[in-house]
């Protein structure tokens, strides 16, 4: 090399030192998200990648669109692409055992992020909300509204909706809002007219809003044509879209016929404004600002050799392992809040909201 080319390749190792942690050189980062389908995970992808990037490292980020194989191959050709660390938000949670094997094998470190990944003991770390939590604040948002906390003994007509039922996180929401709802549906103050009441029944295959429309019209037919719905509990935005419009189609929210409360999650935005036109009720805001920040924190250190920061050693056992993990905290939305929660905080602008 002539003294150009030396003092050339001495001033792109500085520039790369400043640009980026010593880590960061040269450093692949996978990222594998579910879906686009839900602006969460679009919001999730790009903090991350944003985030790692004025970090200094690549960065590959892959949508599956919920297709189990397509996530699958994403995976094997981040690994045979030589990608360090892998953050991956699994579809089903069971699914990827094979390819992480594959991954260990080539020394590359797993992180799973909102969604536990099981059965597989390569999962390094763990980077989510407190999922359990979420169901608390849904559940106990309608113990609440419908006064239960206050003495109101109804009896009120609830059903339940619950997310996918290979996601982890599906179960520890509807355990959440259960102990929350139980007692009143086993002193009678809460009755559950279509009687489905198991995980099992009420879990919605995919987190698919259009299959949860067409299990409350069927409820709505068989058990409610002469009863009132005073309470449904969504776990999730999109669910919560397809049951409104499905108890819109039988008259409520019109002509006197109030909505029952409905709760949600995520705070997206055909959801905080279905809350302002007083259709949902509530929905909860993970900030993925928050949880981007910790999955990138958690990439940095392992790349460094450090110990990332983790906040629960208790909660995720994956079948095989307890995955150590870092917990964000979820936070309750409805309308007397959704300006401090999500204007004043910089998460949504005014404007994007119809404010
Ligand atoms: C996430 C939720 C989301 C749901 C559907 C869950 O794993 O934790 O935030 O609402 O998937 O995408």
């Amino acid at each position: 090399m002539n003294r150009f080319g030396k003092t050339l390749a001495l001033a792109v190792t500085i520039g790369m030192v400043a640009g980026g942690t010593l880590a960061a050189q040269a450093k692949a980062v996978g990222i594998a998200m579910p879906t686009q389908s839900s602006a969460r995970w679009i919001a999730d992808g790009g903090n991350m990648k944003k985030v790692l990037e004025s970090r200094g490292y690549k960065v590959d980020l892959q949508y599956a669109e919920d297709n189990i194989d397509a996530q699958v191959a994403q995976v094997e050709n981040m690994i045979t692409k030589g990608d360090s660390v892998l953050v991956i938000a699994s579809i089903d949670g069971a699914a990827l055992f094979n390819v992480l094997e594959e991954a260990h094998r080539a020394g590359v470190q797993i992180i799973s992020y909102d969604r536990l990944i099981v059965n597989s003991p390569w999962i390094d770390y763990y980077a989510t909300f407190d999922n359990f939590k979420v169901g608390v604040l849904q559940g106990g948002y309608i113990v609440k509204a419908l006064g239960l906390d206050k003495g109101k003994k109804g009896p009120f007509n609830i059903e339940l909706f619950a997310g996918s039922p290979d996601d982890t996180n599906a179960g520890y929401f509807f355990r959440g809002a259960m102990s929350q709802l139980d007692p009143y549906l086993k002193s009678g103050v809460l009755k559950v007219r279509s009687g489905q009441t198991d995980f099992a029944k009420v879990a919605t295959l995919r987190w698919d809003g259009a299959v949860a429309q067409k299990r409350m019209d069927d409820i709505l037919t068989s058990k409610y044509t002469d009863a009132r719905v005073d309470a449904v509990l969504s776990p999730y935005d999109g669910l919560s879209i397809g049951i409104l419009s499905s108890l819109k189609s039988v008259g409520y929210g019109q002509d006197g016929k109030k909505m029952p409360i409905v709760t949600g999650q995520d705070s997206e935005i055909p959801s905080v404004k279905s809350i302002l036109a007083h259709e949902q009720t509530q929905t909860v805001f993970k900030d993925t600002r928050v949880l981007a920040k910790v999955a990138a924190d958690m990439v940095d250190a392992v790349l460094s050799g450090k110990t990332p920061e983790i906040n629960d050693t208790t909660t995720y056992n994956n079948g095989v392992k307890i995955v150590p993990s870092y917990l964000c905290d979820p936070v309750s939305v409805d309308i007397t809040n959704i300006k401090s929660a999500l204007v004043d905080t910089g998460y949504y602008t005014a404007a994007q909201l119809g404010l």
